[in-house]
């Protein structure tokens, strides 16, 4: 349980970025997550349906607890709680039991963001989160369980999509205008809750070769004449999230659905550089989680006379897991605040920004993959059995590191903050 009165709690989230709102959002998500995750979180992966565990979850949080509306403008009943403190904070309590599940509800704002983005700061295309949200955000207020999907990733490399440095000139799926729509072809991969979303933020290219200048970002809802998906894929962990591919045959939408150029660009570039910070958190949760089982686990057990965790290779690798969790949480949480205030901080886009938010998500995310695997040894054969609950940490860590590019994007964005490092796909000796 989450006590806000320790000194503990009061050193792992200062005042100077959690502020009383932002510690009862917390509060809510943490007691949420105790009571109504944690008693069977041993049993999500194994819902392949998804009908008896995790969509009465998802229901309870989105719907019941209002997270399924936070960030649609008030002007449209929603809560415009845009807060990227808030959103980690929530984050990191749903990680804690579930990355998949955590997965399925950020991603539910990360698919809407873009419109919300348009209709409060961008007054150039404000028409177009308009037109988006005075049609869609209906559903997402009502009360009953929504998805949406921010589908970016493509068959062919996801990475050179989210790879920055290409301007979009490898995004294959093809948009056009004919007369008054949106036509739409291509096939996309992997986004969070496809195959469930009631509505994509797509991204699309009129004619790669232009790069930015064709890039196209396009609402596209389901069920849709067009649109289809194959099977979800089986993944070792985070199976609390949907993934498939979407497929796009001919898919016409209203022209003011979309936009087109550099402010669709800078929009999907802001969207996609939040989610650095969002996946530290979620890695600080899976941290925490683990660490939470470990030292119950090696209190209780006893072994060379006494309890796993009194012998001092352990109390080593116990105190080496409270470090890194307390530097994972400051890191999301600065970061965060630097995002939430960008007056101070500058552009969430500029080359400083991206490298910290990147360079810090890759770093945080190997040393919970590594020290989640290293962990395992304290637990013994409770360790990989499904019952000890560890070994879902060690499946869900690993696919924190490859998402969002993976950290090799990561590190080399970090490098930018110093030199020009190009690992773009174009230049002499790559792509032509
Ligand atoms: C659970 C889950 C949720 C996801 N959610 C979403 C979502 O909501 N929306 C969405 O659009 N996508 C989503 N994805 C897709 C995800 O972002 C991609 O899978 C990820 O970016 C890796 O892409 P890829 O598998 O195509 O790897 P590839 O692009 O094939 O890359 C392979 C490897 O090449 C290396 N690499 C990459 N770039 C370079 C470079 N420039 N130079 C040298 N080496 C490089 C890296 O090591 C990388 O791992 C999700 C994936 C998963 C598993």
């Amino acid at each position: 349980m989450l006590n806000q009165n320790s000194q503990w709690y009061k050193l792992q989230y200062p005042e100077c970025f959690v502020d009383e709102d932002q510690k009862m959002i917390q509060k809510t998500v943490a007691d949420f997550v105790d009571r109504e995750i944690m008693p069977v979180r041993y049993k999500i992966d194994e819902d392949e349906t998804h009908e008896e565990i995790v969509e009465p979850i998802l229901k309870k949080l989105q719907v019941d607890l209002g997270f399924q509306k936070t960030v649609i403008p008030k002007d449209y009943g929603g809560n415009e709680a845009l807060s990227l403190v808030s959103a980690a904070l929530k984050q990191e309590q749903l990680a804690r039991a579930d990355y998949g599940i955590s997965l399925a509800s950020a991603c539910v704002d990360w698919g809407l963001v873009p419109a919300t983005m348009a209709y409060l700061m961008f007054p150039s295309v404000k028409d177009w989160g308009k037109a988006v949200l005075d049609k869609f955000a209906p559903v997402f207020t009502e009360d009953r369980l929504h998805f949406a999907c921010f589908n970016m990733s493509e068959v062919r490399s996801a990475c050179d999509i989210e790879n920055h440095l290409n301007d979009a000139r490898l995004i294959r799926t093809k948009a056009s205008i004919q007369g008054s729509e949106w036509v739409i072809d291509g096939t996309k991969h992997w986004a969070s809750n496809s195959g469930i979303a009631d509505l994509h933020c797509l991204a699309c290219n009129m004619d790669p070769a232009s790069g930015i200048e064709g890039f196209a970002l396009i609402y596209v809802p389901e069920p849709w004449p067009g649109v289809s998906h194959g099977k979800y894929e089986v993944k070792c962990g985070a199976r609390g999230d949907r993934n498939t591919s979407t497929y796009f045959e001919n898919a016409r939408v209203p022209e003011d659905w979309g936009i087109r150029g550099s402010v669709a660009w800078e929009i999907f570039l802001n969207n996609v550089v939040s989610a650095f910070a969002m996946n530290i958190a979620n890695c600080v949760g899976m941290m925490q989680g683990a660490f939470d089982i470990l030292l119950q686990y090696t209190g209780d057990r006893v072994v060379g006379g006494k309890p796993v965790r009194e012998h001092l290779s352990t109390a080593m690798f116990l105190g080496e897991m409270v470090g890194a969790i307390s530097v994972g949480r400051a890191t999301f949480l600065e970061m965060c605040h630097q995002f939430d205030h960008p007056e101070t901080y500058g552009s969430w886009i500029s080359d400083s920004m991206v490298a910290k938010a990147r360079a810090s998500l890759s770093y945080i995310a190997r040393v919970a993959n590594d020290l989640i695997s290293r962990g395992m040894e304290f637990m013994g054969a409770q360790g990989f059995a499904r019952d000890g609950l560890y070994e879902k940490y060690y499946r869900d860590i690993a696919v924190a590191k490859l998402v969002l590019g993976g950290v090799q994007l990561g590190f080399f964005s970090g490098c930018r903050a110093y030199y020009d490092l190009d690992f773009s796909s174009f230049g002499p000796g790559k792509l032509a």
